[in-house]
Formats: C-alpha cells, structure tokens, sequence
C-alpha cells in the first residue's frame, strides 16, 4: 500500500501563489489543498487535518497571524509556516512567537519550498513520536501504580488482619514468646505498609492527580481535628501542642492538606525536647492565608536545610537516630502544598527549634 501523501494547506489570498505553491508541492510528492482567505483556511484544517498549513501573513478579511493564532485550538499538531510578502524582520519573529514553525520570504525558489516542508515534517513526526512516549510512560505509570496498590498493598494488609485474628486468641490460645514475635512482624509489617502508601501518594501527586478535585476547605477545622489527632503523641514525646485558629477557608484537597499538616506537626513533636511546645498559628496574607507551625525542638543546622524536602532525606545526628522516619514526610508536604499552588518554608536555629510556614491561596467562598 502506498503511503498517504502529507497534505499541505496554502492559505493565500494571490491566486498566482496559490497555484505555483500546489505545482511545487505536487511535484514535491505532497497533497496540496488551497484556501484563498484566513476564514476557508481554518475551515479546512478542521476538515481535512493537513500535516501543514503555509499562511500568509498579509490577507484582506482575517489577518495571517489571527490564522496562526487559532490553528493551535483547532490542531495543535498541524504545523503552521507563514509567507512573509515583506520580509521585515519583526513580523517574522511576532509570527514565530505566536507559534509559527519557520517563515518564507517571498519570493522564493521551489526548493526553498520543499526544503522548508521536509524539515517541518520531520519536526512533526519527532513531536509526534515524543507524545506517543510520553502516552506510553503514562500509562506504565498506571499500570505500576495499580501494581502495586494490589499486588504489593492487598496482601500486606490480608497478612496483617491475620495477625490480628492471632492476636485477639481467635485462632487459639497464643503464648506469650508468639505473641511477641508476632507483635514484632506486626510493626514491621506497619512500616512497610507506611512506606507503601506514602510511596503512592507521591506518584499519585506527581501526576497531578489531586489539583482536579479542589473545594473550599475550613483549615481552622482541619488543624483542630489534627490537633485532637495528635494529642496522644504529644503526650509520648512530653511535648505541648496549642493551635490559635483564624477562620480560614482554602482551596484543596482536605485528605491531601490532612496529610501535609498531620507530616509537619508530627515532626514538630518528634524533634522536639521533653517540656518543649509546638504551636500552630494562622493568619492571612493578601490572598493567601498562612500556617506557621512553631516548635522548639532540636532544630536543623544550616548546611542541611537545603535539603530537608528532599525525597529520603534525613538529617544525622545523634538525637535523630532514635527517631523512626523514612524522609519521605516533608517531601510528601511539599508536593502536596505545591500542588494546592501554595509555597512551603523554613526558619530553623539549632537547639532552639523550627518553624515552617505553609502559604496557601485562599478559597473565595468565605461561608465555610
Ligand atoms: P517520615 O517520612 O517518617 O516523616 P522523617 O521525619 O525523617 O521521616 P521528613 O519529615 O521528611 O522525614 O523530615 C526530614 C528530616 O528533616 C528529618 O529526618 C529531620 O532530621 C528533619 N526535620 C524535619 N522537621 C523537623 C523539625 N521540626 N525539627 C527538627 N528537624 C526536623
Ligand atoms: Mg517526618
């Protein structure tokens, strides 16, 4: 079967360039199709999807970079060249900034034509080629991410209702030396499935899965209930946790902002000292409203600060190594705060304590 040939459009309001163009494109072994205005010309890339479009950009009626301009909603894979009857350098640069691939002073030679349209169809099948990739890696990702949600996850979570069953004597009488291996793998078994989920909310953040579900979300609410959440663990570490709420609604995804706001606190606490507090404050700023979450632990010199967001970070010292963590919290924090398009920072003095403030944009619906 012979191969279709590239159809190349001629937008030109000069029947003269209309005609030699289609001569040189046909000898050239492509499929000319014409269009003696903007208007025809955008009906015709709708209709017949050409490979390029060669526009004019001097027409009565709609202008060539008007054409230009509205090709990209049409077919944003149509690749637009424009004729250029005054070669001023100028509308050549606006043309190529409004999306154009390359220009073509008139006049020009039939070779220039065909050198001009080879080169963006070899341009055209690389674009193509590239998204076809990036469909593929897109649909791996899926593919991994169902993997391991069910194949990974599922059978963790069976093993672990075993271990409760065990537990609670339902499967007979349990000695104490099997109660406490099996309160061991119990823990161990917990860590895994942290790591898993924590490994899942990345991804699922990384591919923007979150930012199409956003609604108005009362953070003075939410911090209360992490507050209520985290007094427990708090109590562990010796550690006061007091929240001074502003009604604030924001824009987000409330599991997502639970689990940003539940990694900083839980931080907070851990890297505290005995006797030490962490308060969580709120106040807005123009039209973001923001959390300082104020602690006044261990702190975090310097040198490491850079790097504290980074993925399995984990800052080495000597108070750190008896605190379990796997460096994922504040990188998880971070995506899911810059995904809600608000920004993350830190104030740190070792051996005095930290603070990171979340920025937040805030929610226009002010009844929540
Ligand atoms: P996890 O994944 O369980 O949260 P983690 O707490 O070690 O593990 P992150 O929350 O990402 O990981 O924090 C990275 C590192 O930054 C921590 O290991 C700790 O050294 C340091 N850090 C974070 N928050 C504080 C804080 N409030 N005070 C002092 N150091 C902190
Ligand atoms: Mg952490």
């Amino acid at each position: 079967m012979a191969e279709k040939k590239p159809t190349v459009l001629v937008i030109d309001d000069e029947e003269a360039m209309r005609d030699s163009c289609s001569l040189i494109l046909a000898r050239g072994g492509y499929a000319p199709v014409t269009a003696e205005n903007g208007e025809v010309g955008l009906e015709k890339i709708r209709e017949l999807k050409p490979e390029i479009a060669l526009i004019d950009l001097k027409m009565p009626g709609i202008s060539g970079f008007e054409v230009l301009e509205k090709t990209k909603d049409i077919d944003p894979q149509l690749i637009p060249i424009v004729i250029t009857g005054y070669a001023t350098v100028d509308s050549a640069v606006e043309a190529m900034k409004k999306g154009a691939y390359d220009f073509l002073p008139k006049p020009f030679a039939p070779e220039e034509l065909r050198l001009i349209i080879s080169r963006a169809l070899e341009r055209r099948r690389l674009a193509m080629e590239a998204e076809t990739l990036r469909r593929e890696k897109k649909l791996m990702e899926d593919n991994f991410i169902t993997m391991v949600t069910h194949q990974l996850r599922s059978p963790l979570v069976a093993i672990q209702q075993y271990f409760e069953v065990i537990l609670a004597g339902l499967a007979g009488q349990v000695d104490k030396t099997q109660q406490e291996m099996i309160l061991r793998a119990r823990e161990r078994l917990d860590n895994l499935l942290g790591l898993i989920n924590d490994w899942l909310d990345l991804a699922r953040i990384d591919r923007g899965q979150i930012v199409d579900k956003l609604k108005p979300v009362a953070l003075d609410n939410l911090l209360k209930k992490q507050v209520e959440f985290l007094a427990p663990l708090a109590k562990e570490y010796e550690v006061s946790l007091e929240l001074k709420p502003a009604k604030g609604p924001v824009l987000g995804d409330e599991q997502m902002l639970d689990q940003a706001f539940s990694n900083i606190i839980t931080n907070a606490i851990k890297y505290n000292k005995p006797k030490g507090s962490v308060t969580i404050s709120m106040h807005h700023e123009n039209s973001f409203i923001v959390v300082k979450v104020e602690d006044t632990g261990i702190g975090i010199a310097r040198e490491h600060l850079p790097f504290i967001f980074d993925q399995f970070y984990r800052v080495s010292r000597r108070e750190d190594q008896k605190i379990k963590g796997t460096g994922l919290g504040l990188s998880i924090a971070k995506k899911i705060v810059e995904a809600h398009n608000g920004s993350i920072e830190v104030e740190s003095e070792p051996g005095q304590g930290s603070t990171f403030s979340v920025r937040l944009p805030r929610s226009e619906d002010e009844t929540k």
